[in-house]
């Protein structure tokens, strides 16, 4: 249900624009929390619990149903041995002892920052403090510290309720991690002015002050405000209560359905943002969705364009022309016949391999998805024609180039599909981290090895070899830390999961760094020169993109793609002056 207050239209804005705030989505604890607890089913043929919902997000309880991690507070109906986790909100020490008396084996995803109030709780009722904790009495945050006072504790959520309070001497104050910063404030100046030994924690967490700064800020320059995120979430109620407070129209919705785009489209600026507990994936579909309005007005060229760039033409092309630069490096003279089975094969296997999985395309890529909806016809026609097209010219080249060719597309199609149809490479997109590596491979087969064979090049293939791995390595990746937490629920194990993002972000450095020292050494030794050049700027490129890709703008929209794919032409386009 929407929350509405009286209209605030009238400032100077662009139509129909939608502001996503830098802040949405899920905190640093809940994502920890998500990370301990798949890892702690991955692999697991029993059922897993997490004692009470584990975040307050029914959509992301759903998911995790179906990957056996189940929500349980009665300890009766779970067996000595079973494994619980304790959630980000905590528990109490009197539950802790309980869950252990009754044989469990714990987990324990407690957000550490409410770990450290349920600390400085114990720490002050143990010299005697009274507790006063302000937050909502009934939510599991504050039911978990009122346990770790040894003193008598009070709960209260306003100045009003503060002030009944007893008279007390010496007085803890602290704040639910999620508490509004306002509310907090008044509370602590008045126990200031009133108590003498007053203790207070500074227990208001900084993802929450980002958000609802961030909340008060968009204000100012949107029409109304998108809340995404569970209705029991204390956090994303908070922010559509301050939204609402700004005298803006507010809605707060769990998902994409709830939206009225009829209703919203009066609005000439909409602001999105979400609880910290609210996935990626869920407020995707919300920008998409909002994003529809304006896309209804889409002029006809810039439609064109979302279509070539979700279909793969853009990326076939960049294919393409590297297989042109690749020819040039191996001292060839670039062959169209081998240039054309580049492009079928790129644009036949990821296009095939994503209509293929509408439902893990829906989770990680809600506008590529309502595109492959929208010309469904269309793409699998682009799909089917490039895959014969690519055939018959891989014939042209000889039985090599067709075996080679339908090797890559028939792995690449395949690969990642159902258990059940295709089990060979379903087991190898079990291994670990194992999806860039083959898809770096294809590339390097398609763009460097079929121009190699064929013209029985006297050029050395080391160096186009590791230098395509190491961009098609790159992209696979930003494609990964992009869609991390869609892939954690859908079950993918790419590397940025198994190594955490920064991590993987460094490794991506070092493989570019390696690329261009590789493009440095042919430089001055391998004589290839202006050449590689070509591959420098490229390379350059992708380092930019590695470093300011974090730009929550970008995601799931054309642009991502349409950048992350530029480097193809960039190298293109040089080589072809050069050469
Ligand atoms: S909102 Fe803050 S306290 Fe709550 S889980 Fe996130 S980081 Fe932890």
């Amino acid at each position: 249900m929407p929350v509405e207050s009286a209209p605030r239209i009238g400032h100077n804005k662009k139509m129909a624009e939608i502001k996503l705030a830098k802040t949405a989505g899920f905190c640093w604890g809940v994502k920890r929390a998500i990370d301990i607890t798949l890892e702690s089913a991955r692999g697991k043929g029993e059922e897993v619990y997490t004692y009470g919902p584990l975040i307050h997000n029914p959509q992301l309880i759903k998911l995790l149903e179906s990957k056996n991690i189940h929500v349980e507070t009665n300890l009766d109906n779970l067996k000595p041995g079973s494994e619980v986790i304790i959630r980000t909100h905590g528990i109490t020490p009197q539950k802790r002892d309980d869950l252990k008396r009754h044989g469990l084996v714990i987990s324990d995803a407690t957000c550490p920052l409410v770990a450290k109030v349920q600390g400085m709780i114990r720490k002050f009722s143990r010299k005697g403090y009274s507790i006063v904790i302000v937050g909502d009495d009934h939510h599991a945050e504050v039911a978990g510290l009122k346990g770790f006072a040894e003193t008598p504790v009070y709960v209260v959520a306003s100045l009003e309720e503060a002030k009944k309070l007893p008279d007390m001497e010496k007085v803890f104050v602290a704040a639910q991690t999620t508490c509004d910063i306002q509310n907090y404030e008044a509370i602590k100046k008045y126990f200031r002015e009133k108590c003498p030994d007053l203790e207070i924690g500074e227990t208001i967490c900084e993802a929450t002050d980002e958000r609802q700064s961030e909340v008060i800020r968009l204000s100012k320059e949107v029409d109304a405000m998108v809340i995404v995120g569970g209705k029991n979430s204390a956090n994303t109620a908070r922010l559509a209560g301050i939204a609402k407070e700004q005298g803006l129209d507010t809605f707060h919705i769990e998902t994409d359905d709830e939206l009225d785009l009829t209703h919203m489209a009066k609005y000439q600026s909409i602001g999105v943002t979400a609880g910290a507990s609210t996935p990626k994936w869920i407020i995707d579909a919300v920008v998409a969705k909002l994003s529809s309005i304006k896309e209804q007005r889409k002029p006809l060229p810039v439609e064109i364009l979302g279509i070539i760039v979700k279909s793969n033409l853009f990326l076939a092309a960049g294919g393409a022309i590297l297989t042109y630069t690749n020819a040039l490096m191996l001292k060839e003279t670039p062959n169209p016949l081998i240039v054309g089975v580049a492009f079928c094969a790129i644009a036949a296997t990821y296009l095939t391999n994503q209509l293929l999985r509408p439902k893990e395309i829906q989770k990680s890529q809600i506008r590529k998805y309502n595109y492959h909806l929208k010309y469904n016809s269309l793409f699998w026609g682009i799909a089917i024609a490039a895959a014969v097209s690519g055939m018959v010219l891989s014939f042209n080249l000889g039985w090599p180039s067709l075996a080679i060719y339908l090797a890559v597309v028939g792995f690449g199609t395949t690969y990642g599909l159902d258990r059940g149809r295709f089990r060979l490479f379903v087991r190898l997109k079990d291994i670990p981290a194992s999806k860039d590596i083959f898809v770096s491979l294809a590339w390097v087969m398609i763009t460097v090895v079929l121009t190699y064979i064929n013209e029985k090049g006297t050029g050395n293939i080391t160096f186009p070899l590791l230098i395509t791995f190491g961009i098609a390595y790159t992209r696979s990746i930003l494609f990964d830390i992009r869609d991390i937490y869609a892939d954690q629920v859908i079950g993918k194990e790419v590397m940025p999961m198994l190594v955490g993002k920064e991590h993987a972000k460094k490794t991506l450095y070092g493989v570019l760094l390696g690329i261009s020292i590789i493009c440095i050494m042919d430089i001055l030794f391998g004589g290839r020169g202006s050449l590689m050049a070509a591959y420098l700027l490229g390379i350059a490129y992708l380092l930019g993109f590695v470093y300011y890709n974090e730009s929550k703008i970008w995601i799931n929209s054309a642009k991502f793609d349409l950048f992350l794919d530029t480097p193809y032409f960039i190298i293109g386009a040089v080589a072809y002056l050069i050469a």
